[in-house]
């Protein structure tokens, strides 16, 4: 895809992180209760002033592009757990440069993403429960 960092898709980022990307995050020294909200044992992405807490506002750039999420790595390739598929976040005004080949190469990387994120929040939720 032709990415133009336009910085649209870190407004108001529904984005998951896993713990892999969390600890990553940690050890540039951030804490995870600055840039991370829980609903129902998920960790989103923070957002601040209706953007994701690592956008720098003024340049609209991400202050931690090298070490990012694993999904922002993905979008706008996304899961939709609706479809149970892969699809091309229309929000992004460059969907339409993603080929079916890149849909293709990482839909299975996305599943594969998808199902860790999906035990990690159960483990928590029984956490929480025990
Ligand atoms: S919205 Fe699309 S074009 Fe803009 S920065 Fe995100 S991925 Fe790139």
């Amino acid at each position: 895809m032709q990415c133009k960092r336009c910085g649209q898709c870190c407004l108001n980022t529904e984005m998951l992180l896993s713990e892999d990307d969390i600890k990553r995050l940690e050890s540039l020294g951030y804490s995870r209760k600055e840039f991370t909200v829980e609903k129902q044992g998920f960790i989103f992405l923070k957002n601040i002033n209706g953007h994701c807490f690592f956008l720098n506002p003024e340049t609209m750039k991400c202050k931690i592009y090298d070490h990012r999420p694993t999904g922002c790595k993905f979008y706008p390739i996304i899961y939709s757990i609706r479809e149970k598929t892969c699809l091309v976040d229309e929000d992004c005004p460059m969907s339409h440069t993603v080929t079916g080949n890149e849909i293709k190469k990482h839909c299975k990387e996305i599943e594969i993403f998808i199902k860790k994120l999906i035990e990690e929040a159960k483990s928590r939720r029984k956490l929480l429960r025990s």
